[in-house]
Protein backbone atom coordinates (compact mmCIF):
# COMPACT_ATOMS: atom_id res chain seq x y z
CA UNK A 1 0.00 0.00 0.00
CA UNK A 2 0.95 3.64 -0.61
CA UNK A 3 0.29 6.46 1.47
CA UNK A 4 -0.09 9.32 -0.49
CA UNK A 5 -1.01 13.05 0.54
CA UNK A 6 -0.99 15.75 -2.44
CA UNK A 7 -1.51 19.48 -1.34
CA UNK A 8 -0.89 23.38 -2.95
CA UNK A 9 1.72 24.73 -0.96
CA UNK A 10 3.04 27.91 -1.27
CA UNK A 11 2.80 31.18 -2.55
CA UNK A 12 2.09 29.66 -6.52
CA UNK A 13 0.54 26.84 -5.01
CA UNK A 14 3.51 24.37 -6.23
CA UNK A 15 2.14 20.65 -5.55
CA UNK A 16 3.78 19.22 -2.79
CA UNK A 17 3.55 15.30 -1.86
CA UNK A 18 4.14 13.13 0.73
CA UNK A 19 4.63 9.79 -0.02
CA UNK A 20 5.25 6.97 1.87
CA UNK A 21 5.58 3.03 2.02
CA UNK A 22 2.62 1.70 3.92
CA UNK A 23 4.83 -1.07 5.08
CA UNK A 24 7.48 0.52 6.48
CA UNK A 25 6.39 3.70 6.53
CA UNK A 26 9.53 4.98 4.54
CA UNK A 27 8.82 8.10 3.17
CA UNK A 28 9.69 10.52 0.41
CA UNK A 29 8.50 14.17 0.01
CA UNK A 30 8.66 16.13 -3.46
CA UNK A 31 8.82 19.43 -4.42
CA UNK A 32 8.34 21.20 -0.77
CA UNK A 33 7.70 24.53 -1.70
CA UNK A 34 5.93 25.36 1.47
CA UNK A 35 2.84 23.80 3.95
CA UNK A 36 6.09 22.21 5.82
CA UNK A 37 3.87 22.51 9.24
CA UNK A 38 1.23 20.34 6.98
CA UNK A 39 4.16 18.39 6.20
CA UNK A 40 5.29 17.43 10.05
CA UNK A 41 1.55 17.05 10.66
CA UNK A 42 1.50 13.92 8.16
CA UNK A 43 5.04 12.51 8.91
CA UNK A 44 3.67 12.17 12.76
CA UNK A 45 0.24 11.27 11.86
CA UNK A 46 1.63 8.22 9.91
CA UNK A 47 4.98 8.22 11.80
CA UNK A 48 6.78 8.38 8.81
CA UNK A 49 10.52 8.45 8.36
CA UNK A 50 11.18 10.92 5.83
CA UNK A 51 14.31 8.98 3.44
CA UNK A 52 14.33 11.57 0.71
CA UNK A 53 13.21 15.03 -0.20
CA UNK A 54 13.24 14.85 -4.07
CA UNK A 55 12.75 17.82 -6.40
CA UNK A 56 11.09 18.08 -10.37
CA UNK A 57 12.96 20.57 -10.78
CA UNK A 58 15.03 24.16 -8.75
CA UNK A 59 12.34 26.77 -9.44
CA UNK A 60 11.69 28.72 -5.99
CA UNK A 61 8.50 27.16 -5.65
CA UNK A 62 9.41 24.02 -5.92
CA UNK A 63 12.09 23.98 -3.24
CA UNK A 64 11.36 27.00 -0.59
CA UNK A 65 11.05 24.62 2.38
CA UNK A 66 13.55 22.05 1.82
CA UNK A 67 16.00 23.54 3.94
CA UNK A 68 13.06 23.45 6.44
CA UNK A 69 11.56 19.73 5.77
CA UNK A 70 15.82 18.80 5.89
CA UNK A 71 16.17 20.43 9.64
CA UNK A 72 13.02 18.75 11.16
CA UNK A 73 13.05 15.02 9.06
CA UNK A 74 16.31 14.70 7.46
CA UNK A 75 16.17 12.75 4.20
CA UNK A 76 18.49 13.16 1.48
CA UNK A 77 18.29 16.10 -0.75
CA UNK A 78 17.69 14.87 -4.20
CA UNK A 79 18.03 16.65 -7.46
CA UNK A 80 19.28 16.56 -11.16
CA UNK A 81 22.43 17.95 -12.10
CA UNK A 82 21.22 20.31 -14.67
CA UNK A 83 19.58 22.28 -11.95
CA UNK A 84 22.35 23.11 -9.82
CA UNK A 85 22.47 26.71 -11.25
CA UNK A 86 18.63 27.07 -10.05
CA UNK A 87 19.13 25.29 -7.05
CA UNK A 88 22.75 27.56 -6.16
CA UNK A 89 20.62 30.87 -7.22
CA UNK A 90 17.58 29.98 -4.53
CA UNK A 91 18.80 33.50 -3.16
CA UNK A 92 18.55 35.46 -6.46
CA UNK A 93 15.31 33.75 -7.54
CA UNK A 94 13.45 34.97 -4.69
CA UNK A 95 14.86 38.47 -5.01
CA UNK A 96 12.92 38.85 -8.06
CA UNK A 97 9.95 38.50 -5.85
CA UNK A 98 11.28 41.01 -3.44
CA UNK A 99 11.86 37.91 -1.02
CA UNK A 100 14.90 37.20 1.34
CA UNK A 101 15.61 33.63 1.91
CA UNK A 102 17.84 31.59 3.93
CA UNK A 103 20.82 29.84 2.19
CA UNK A 104 20.27 26.61 0.64
CA UNK A 105 20.78 23.33 2.42
CA UNK A 106 23.46 20.52 -0.29
CA UNK A 107 22.35 18.54 -2.47
CA UNK A 108 23.70 15.28 -1.18
CA UNK A 109 22.57 13.07 -4.34
CA UNK A 110 22.66 13.81 -8.31
CA UNK A 111 20.01 11.79 -9.34
CA UNK A 112 20.27 11.29 -13.18
CA UNK A 113 17.74 9.29 -15.71
CA UNK A 114 16.72 5.89 -14.91
CA UNK A 115 17.99 6.21 -11.61
CA UNK A 116 15.46 4.69 -8.61
CA UNK A 117 14.91 5.91 -5.34
CA UNK A 118 13.52 4.07 -2.35
CA UNK A 119 11.12 4.06 -0.44
CA UNK A 120 10.50 0.63 1.51
CA UNK A 121 9.19 -1.95 -0.56
CA UNK A 122 8.61 0.76 -3.42
CA UNK A 123 10.79 2.66 -5.63
CA UNK A 124 10.44 5.56 -7.87
CA UNK A 125 12.18 5.63 -11.40
CA UNK A 126 13.81 8.99 -12.40
CA UNK A 127 12.68 10.35 -15.52
CA UNK A 128 14.85 13.25 -17.01
CA UNK A 129 12.23 15.40 -18.93
CA UNK A 130 14.53 18.64 -19.66
CA UNK A 131 12.78 21.40 -21.20
CA UNK A 132 10.82 23.56 -18.75
CA UNK A 133 14.32 23.47 -16.93
CA UNK A 134 17.50 21.70 -18.48
CA UNK A 135 17.53 19.28 -14.88
CA UNK A 136 13.50 19.03 -14.87
CA UNK A 137 12.69 15.09 -13.96
CA UNK A 138 9.24 13.10 -13.66
CA UNK A 139 9.12 10.29 -11.05
CA UNK A 140 6.82 7.33 -11.80
CA UNK A 141 6.22 4.74 -9.05
CA UNK A 142 3.95 1.74 -9.40
CA UNK A 143 1.85 0.27 -6.78
CA UNK A 144 -0.23 -2.62 -7.02
CA UNK A 145 -3.61 -0.36 -5.41
CA UNK A 146 -2.87 2.75 -6.90
CA UNK A 147 -1.37 2.04 -10.27
CA UNK A 148 0.96 4.29 -11.47
CA UNK A 149 1.79 7.49 -10.58
CA UNK A 150 3.93 10.22 -12.37
CA UNK A 151 4.83 13.10 -10.78
CA UNK A 152 5.64 15.29 -13.64
CA UNK A 153 6.62 18.69 -12.22
CA UNK A 154 5.95 22.03 -14.15
CA UNK A 155 7.06 19.62 -17.61
CA UNK A 156 2.90 18.57 -18.51
CA UNK A 157 -0.02 20.38 -16.80
CA UNK A 158 -3.16 18.76 -17.64
CA UNK A 159 -4.09 20.53 -21.07
CA UNK A 160 -0.90 22.36 -20.64
CA UNK A 161 3.19 22.32 -20.77
CA UNK A 162 5.52 24.02 -18.71
CA UNK A 163 6.50 27.48 -19.23
CA UNK A 164 9.95 27.55 -21.23
CA UNK A 165 10.51 31.47 -21.36
CA UNK A 166 12.59 31.44 -17.92
CA UNK A 167 16.87 30.79 -17.91
CA UNK A 168 17.14 27.56 -19.21
CA UNK A 169 14.20 26.61 -20.74
CA UNK A 170 13.83 25.18 -24.16
CA UNK A 171 10.76 24.86 -26.04
CA UNK A 172 11.96 22.75 -28.50
CA UNK A 173 12.87 19.65 -25.61
CA UNK A 174 10.03 20.17 -23.30
CA UNK A 175 8.30 18.72 -26.29
CA UNK A 176 10.26 16.15 -27.43
CA UNK A 177 10.42 15.16 -23.55
CA UNK A 178 6.58 14.65 -23.53
CA UNK A 179 6.46 12.72 -26.66
CA UNK A 180 9.35 10.53 -26.26
CA UNK A 181 9.74 10.06 -22.50
CA UNK A 182 6.42 10.44 -20.94
CA UNK A 183 3.50 9.32 -24.09
CA UNK A 184 5.34 6.63 -24.89
CA UNK A 185 4.89 4.89 -21.27
CA UNK A 186 1.41 3.33 -20.00
CA UNK A 187 -1.05 5.92 -20.88
CA UNK A 188 -3.11 4.49 -17.72
CA UNK A 189 -0.73 6.40 -15.67
CA UNK A 190 -2.12 9.09 -13.57
CA UNK A 191 -0.58 12.45 -13.60
CA UNK A 192 -0.03 14.83 -10.89
CA UNK A 193 1.47 18.28 -12.40
CA UNK A 194 3.50 20.40 -10.55
CA UNK A 195 0.51 22.81 -10.52
CA UNK A 196 -3.22 22.42 -10.65
CA UNK A 197 -5.34 19.15 -11.26
CA UNK A 198 -4.67 15.83 -11.36
CA UNK A 199 -4.89 13.78 -15.35
CA UNK A 200 -3.92 10.80 -17.00
CA UNK A 201 -0.66 10.22 -20.18
CA UNK A 202 -3.69 9.11 -22.18
CA UNK A 203 -6.02 11.95 -21.63
CA UNK A 204 -2.89 14.56 -22.23
CA UNK A 205 -1.64 12.47 -25.24
CA UNK A 206 -5.13 12.60 -26.68
CA UNK A 207 -6.30 16.37 -25.90
CA UNK A 208 -3.46 18.51 -24.73
CA UNK A 209 -3.16 21.41 -27.42
CA UNK A 210 0.49 21.71 -27.01
CA UNK A 211 1.92 19.21 -27.90
CA UNK A 212 1.12 15.63 -30.03
CA UNK A 213 0.94 12.72 -28.99
ZN1 LIG B 1 8.99 25.56 -12.64
ZN1 LIG C 1 6.25 25.42 -10.45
Amino acid sequence: MLIRETFPAGAFQCNCTVLACGDTKEAVVIDPGGETQRIAELVAHYDLTVRSIIHTHAHLDHIYCTRDVKQAHGGEVCLHRGDAFLYDGFAMQAAMFGWKVQATVPVERWIDHADRITLGNRSLEVIHTPGHTPGSVCFEVHDPDAGRLLFAGDTLFRRGIGRTDLPGGDSKQIVQSIQQRLFTRDLDTVVIPGHGPTTSLGDEARANPFVRA
